[in-house]
């Protein structure tokens, strides 16, 4: 039976492949014959996704909220906390359901685009096609985008921590938040095994989301998340009474192995599933959607979505990170709150997306146990090298 042919595939309808789809039609390739499959048909209540930008952005239409400011606790409790002017930027909030309903109104009217939802059982590239088997049927383009495949094993000279959250929308009977003001990490929270934390994401003086945060090595039982929010709430916050209403749970993993950007010529991979979760602090929205307008320009401009392959001295920087706190000697609670604490809160914000320049971030690194972290670094170094030694050796 001959294969039903598109000119793209994009495997996995989540915000990498929703954000590609948007990218094309910016530039300019918006009429090209889509084939956009997942396995399920999303509604998105299960998350929220915030993240910092500097205005304006794509998905600004569909802010929920915004914060100019951001407060940051440190580990001990008579400890002020600082507030954080982060202009040029602005934390932002996304809700799932909005950008999942706004994507499908848009996809209603682009008939261009053909919705499928299947179990993506293969993408690979043949010669100078791409190749997927949905549902057991083969179907071809010149290009496929996968979003599906994410690597959760650790590899062999690299690192893997797992980001887990447990998080509430609440309401409180009083006013008890300022909503021009989002707390990005209080770590006034027992250190339990791992980094903890909590956000607090005031949207109106009585509505926050409250998200109780981990990276650690593994996930743990929902109670417990439960039990930890609900005496930061009381013990920090000075909050009894609350509803619950809407809850979000998730693991992120924070990884710095490598992701393969493409698996042949043909398949380019997107999301978290191409490498876009940022390793030291799960972030992957605003890296998501850059990447996608990188890949979208790239087709439009070459005729291909190749970017070029280039040393990323952040990916180094991020195992550094992780495994100083993989290996226990790094408190993460200090590392993040000093760093925080005595930076320009824009150039740190600059800094984890990965826009800063090479004297800016020896600038920031003094504020860190620099000989901690020399050593961790050749430590870094001499694993990946004898790790693709190993590798190499039949
Ligand atoms: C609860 C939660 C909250 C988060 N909050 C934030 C945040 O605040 N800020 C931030 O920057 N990041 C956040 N993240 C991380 C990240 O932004 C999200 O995980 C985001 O959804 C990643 O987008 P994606 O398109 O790469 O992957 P996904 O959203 O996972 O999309 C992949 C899609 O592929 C589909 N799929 C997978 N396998 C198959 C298959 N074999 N066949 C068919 N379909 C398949 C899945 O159904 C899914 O719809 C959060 C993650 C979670 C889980």
């Amino acid at each position: 039976m001959p294969a039903t042919r598109y000119d793209l595939i994009v495997a996995g309808a989540g915000p990498s492949g929703l954000a590609l789809l948007d990218a094309l039609a910016r530039v300019g390739l918006g009429d090209a014959q889509v084939l956009l499959v997942d396995r399920e048909r999303r509604r998105g209540d299960d998350r929220t996704w915030c993240f910092w930008e500097i205005e304006p952005g794509p998905f600004d239409h569909l802010v929920a909220h915004r914060w100019p400011a951001l407060d940051v606790h440190g580990p001990s409790a008579d400890a002020p906390g600082r507030r954080l002017d982060i202009a040029p930027y602005t934390y932002k909030m996304i809700r799932g359901g909005d950008f999942f309903a706004a994507t499908d109104a848009w996809l209603a009217g682009r008939p261009q685009v053909e919705r499928r939802v299947g179990e993506v059982q293969q993408v690979r590239s043949e010669g100078e096609r791409a190749v997927a088997i949905i549902d057991g049927e083969r179907v071809e383009a010149p290009w496929a985008f996968d979003a599906t495949r994410i690597p959760m094993e650790s590899v062999d000279g690299y690192h893997l921590l797992l980001q887990h959250f447990l998080g509430w929308d609440i309401t409180t009977p009083d006013d008890r938040f300022h909503p021009g003001v989002a707390t990005f990490m209080d770590f006034r929270v027992p250190q339990r095994g791992g980094t903890c934390f909590v956000y607090v994401l005031p949207t109106s003086p009585r509505e926050a989301l409250v998200e109780y945060t981990v990276f650690s090595p593994s996930v743990w039982p929902q109670e417990a998340y439960e039990a930890e929010l609900r005496t930061y709430l009381a013990d920090v916050r000075g909050i009894d009474a609350f509803e619950v209403g809407r809850v979000e749970i998730g693991v992120i993993p924070m990884t710095d192995r490598p992701f393969p950007a493409r698996y042949g010529d043909r398949v380019v991979t997107i999301g978290t599933a191409g490498g876009q979760t940022k390793a030291s602090t799960g972030y992957t929205f605003r890296r998501v959607v850059r990447h996608a307008q990188a890949l979208a320009e790239a087709l439009a401009r070459t005729g291909t979505p190749h970017l070029p392959a280039r040393w990323r001295r952040h990916d180094w920087m991020d195992g550094v990170l992780l495994r100083a706190l993989a290996t226990g000697r790094q408190d993460g609670a200090a590392f993040f709150s000093r760093l925080l604490e005595r930076n320009p809160p824009a150039r740190v914000l600059a800094f984890l997306d990965e826009d800063t320049s090479l004297a800016q971030e020896v600038a920031l690194m003094t504020s860190v146990d620099v000989p901690l972290f020399t050593r961790v670094g050749v430590e870094v170094t001499w694993r990946r090298w004898s790790a693709r030694r190993r590798q190499a050796t039949p």
